[in-house]
């Protein structure tokens, strides 16, 4: 969590923050500031000691010359020059005294014209020959001059006077030599100030150390002296054998050559690295300068000390103020204080705290306002409690409500939970029934499709994709029309003749065997004859279907063989059997032999009837034959259907008669329209389903055929009160030789070929036929011819069997 700082503790800190800042400002400024300043008192102090210096250097310089000046001017000495031996030397030499003054000079000599030294005050002087001096050259030209120098005598440095000595006709007779001792400046120099607080140098107009407080540096050049220089200064001994050596002061050089005014200069000293001030003073009326050096590194040391102290100084304001401040602003924000404490009792809910604030200023302003504002906030509060309890009463009704919804809600998500718990067992089951369906699917033995309404292939198993020869990836997803022609017999089935269209619009099952002499041909593929069950599949309304389908090949090359087989054998048999039963009938009449013995007689009867019965079963396997070859010819003529009956009835009259049964033919409507139907075809059905309602119907009983018009057909049935047809043999009457057990039990006369052949007959005009049938009540069976007649046909062989 952030640190609480109280006011008073930021304005403390934020004021002593600012004065550290301005301190630390201040005491840089400072120190630049200061630094400068003790640079340029610093000059200016230097160039000060260093013009008193020179003068009192000068006043020196200035005595000595003026003193050997007067004495060069006593007559005594010319005269003295001028006379040779007019004077003692003795005598001279006090004269000289005179002119040295607390024996300033050491010594003062006179020189002969020569350069000879013929008075001194030291007399090892005396007979040396000074001509090689500058300063005799000088003087003896008549120019004064003060030179420093090594004495070549004595080997002690001083600065020498010379001043000419001229004869009463004013030519020069000889020169006077003052020597002061080097010392006099050196010690005047070593007690000056500027030599306690900094380097003095003092240094001919040739730039040569004559005084150094710096020891090393005596005797040698401030900077580079001239090749010329080094000669003169040779020949004139002034330095004796001395080789003067060179200090780096070069800049020093061009001051005292283009000397004016003294000379202050920064400068670096690289031979002591320090940071200088160099101060350049000539001596008045000498051909000397005074050289001041001031290390100015120290100012810096001194500036820094300055600014420490005034930021010692800031640090300290900066604390009393601080100690100010808090003490003051303690006072002047108490009243911050009690408004706090103030704002804590309205925190706990305690308005009646009562906060007096009188220092006139906006604390008090501010005091009364917050007194003001708890007054309105009490009201406010009380008003607000008043409207909580009120809500708080809603809401708890309300919170009732929902309780009771949420009782209600917890039902419903139960309820839902357990729907969708039974949905996840469902789908679970789902799961495993398609897993399961799969599974039989793909180990079906026959193809199968399932389609929608638009006829298009959900699926297919894998039996399909065998039998149809094309990929499963093509089957799933085309159209079965496109897919797959139907062909009865050689005909193409127009589409909407089809039974996948009759199931998914009439919504029945259909089913197709061998008879139905039905092909499929695939697109790009085999030709082969189908058999298949095809049921709508119904969700809602019809959806679509399912076509569950055998390839039928094998099966209808065994049928096709059976056919022409049985063709072929009741060819071979009839002949026979026509002679046989011809000659039966003459040996029955005796028209041939004698006549027979009753026992033979009734032998030859049996005989006959079983030769005429297997005619009978020829025929009809002939007949059958023809019919599903196709090559029965169909000529229809208009027929009235109950007149035609009526006939087929009376034919067979004995046979009902011989059972005792009634037979009724009814039309609805009657009469009923005229029809074109071929009578051999349509005698045959009648015949074959009269002769069986009359052999399997009970004596005593009424047979009726029934013609009714149904839409765009007529419905015939024949319906009789026998002894009717088992749920077990139901399906296998149509095939032929198929006896019921019930059938071969009582009636034993029967082919199990009758069936078989209307079958034919009836489908082969486009017809339908089925029974209905209940065991010991009867049977009837029904089949359609349309309205608009059979179609002709140009067949090969008529239906009767000549
Ligand atoms: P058949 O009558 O010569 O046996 P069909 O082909 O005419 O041969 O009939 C086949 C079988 O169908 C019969 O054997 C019989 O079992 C049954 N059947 C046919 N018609 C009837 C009927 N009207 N009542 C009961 N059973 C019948």
């Amino acid at each position: 969590m952030r640190k609480k700082l109280s006011i008073k503790n930021k304005i403390v800190l934020s004021v002593t923050g600012v004065i550290i800042v301005f301190g630390v400002i201040a005491s840089a400024a400072t120190f630049f500031v200061s630094k400068q300043n003790f640079i340029t008192i610093k000059k200016e102090d230097i160039k000060l000691q260093a013009i008193e210096q020179s003068h009192e250097i000068g006043q020196i310089f200035i005595n000595s010359d003026r003193m050997i000046e007067a004495g060069a001017k006593e007559k005594s000495l010319a005269g003295y020059l001028e006379n040779g031996s007019q004077m003692k030397d003795m005598t001279i030499l006090e004269t000289l005294n005179h002119y040295n003054i607390g024996n300033v000079f050491d010594p003062i000599y006179i020189l002969n014209k020569d350069g000879v030294a013929v008075v001194s005050s030291d007399p090892t002087l005396l007979g040396n020959n000074y001509n090689f001096r500058e300063y005799f050259k000088r003087a003896s030209n008549g120019e004064p001059f003060i030179e420093a120098a090594i004495g070549s005598t004595t080997g002690r440095s001083g600065y020498y006077f010379a001043h000419p000595i001229r004869g009463a006709d004013e030519s020069i007779v000889g020169v006077l030599v003052g020597k002061i001792s080097g010392g006099i400046v050196d010690e005047s120099l070593r007690e000056s100030t500027l030599a306690q607080s900094g380097k003095v140098m003092f240094i001919d107009s040739d730039g040569v150390v004559f005084y150094s407080s710096i020891p090393d540096r005596l005797y040698k050049s401030i900077g580079p002296l001239s090749a010329e220089k080094k000669k003169e200064l040779m020949n004139n001994k002034r330095f004796g054998d001395l080789v003067i050596s060179e200090l780096q002061y070069s800049q020093i050089v061009d001051v005292i050559h283009g000397y004016t005014n003294p000379v202050v200069l920064d400068f670096y000293d690289a031979a002591d690295k320090e940071n200088e001030i160099i101060t350049v003073v000539h001596i008045p009326n000498a051909p000397f300068f005074l050289i001041a050096e001031a290390d100015t590194d120290n100012l810096v040391t001194s500036a820094l000390a300055v600014s420490i102290w005034l930021s010692i100084a800031a640090l300290f304001a900066a604390l009393l103020a601080a100690l100010f401040i808090y003490i003051s602003s303690a006072r002047l924000l108490r009243p911050l204080g009690l408004l706090k404490a103030a704002t804590e009792k309205i925190k706990t809910g305690d308005y009646t705290y009562q906060l007096t604030v009188a220092t006139g200023d906006e604390f008090e302003d501010v005091s009364n306002a917050f007194g003001e504002m708890a007054k309105q906030l009490q009201s406010s509060y009380a008003d607000l409690n008043q409207r909580v309890i009120e809500k708080t009463v809603a809401l708890s009704n309300q919170l009732q409500e929902a309780k009771k919804s949420n009782a209600a809600l917890q039902n419903t998500q139960r309820a839902v939970l357990n729907v969708l718990e039974d949905a996840r067992l469902l789908e679970l089951q789902i799961q495993e029934e398609r897993d399961r369906l799969r599974g039989i699917l793909s180990s079906m033995g026959e193809g199968l499709f399932v389609f929608d309404k638009d006829f298009r292939v959900l699926l297919a198993n894998a039996t399909t994709e065998r039998i149809l020869g094309i990929p499963l990836s093509h089957i799933e997803g085309a159209l079965i029309t496109d897919l797959i022609t139907l062909y009865h017999g050689k005909t193409i089935v127009s589409n909407n003749e089809r039974p996948i269209f009759k199931i998914v619009s009439e919504g029945v099952s259909i089913h197709s065997d061998v008879e139905d002499d039905l092909y499929w041909s695939i697109e790009g593929g085999r030709r082969f004859a189908v058999g298949f069950v095809a049921v709508p599949m119904v969700i809602g309304g019809v959806a679509g279907g399912v076509i569950v389908f055998r390839d039928l090949t094998l099966e209808k090359n065994l049928d096709d063989a059976r056919t022409s087989f049985i063709s072929i054998t009741s060819h071979q048999l009839r002949t026979p059997l026509t002679s046989l039963k011809w000659f039966l009938e003459m040996l029955m009449d005796g028209s041939y032999a004698q006549p027979l013995t009753p026992e033979q007689k009734n032998f030859a009867d049996l005989a006959y009837q079983s030769a005429d019965r297997m005619m009978g079963i020829i025929n009809l396997l002939l007949q059958i034959a023809r019919v599903e070859a196709g090559r029965v010819k169909i000529v229809p003529v208009p027929t009235d259907l109950r007149v035609f009956a009526q006939g087929i009835v009376s034919s067979l009259g004995n046979a009902f008669s011989f059972r005792k049964q009634k037979v009724e033919v009814i039309a609805v409507p009657d009469p009923l329209p005229s029809v074109l139907v071929d009578n051999d075809v349509m005698g045959q059905v009648l015949q074959n389903l009269l002769s069986n309602a009359n052999r399997y119907a009970l004596e005593n009983t009424t047979i009726t055929v029934t013609f009714k018009v149904e839409g765009d057909v007529i419905v015939c049935s024949v319906a009789d009160k026998g002894i009717g047809i088992t749920k077990a043999d139901a399906t296998r009457i149509f095939e032929k030789f198929y006896r019921a057990e019930n059938a071969l039990r009582l009636v034993p006369e029967g082919s199990g070929l009758g069936l078989s052949l209307v079958k034919s007959l009836v489908e082969g005009w486009g017809g339908e036929i089925r029974f209905e049938s209940e065991e010991w009540k009867g049977t009837t069976f029904f089949f359609t011819i349309p309205l608009a007649g059979m179609a002709a046909r140009a067949g090969e062989v008529g239906i009767q069997i000549s």
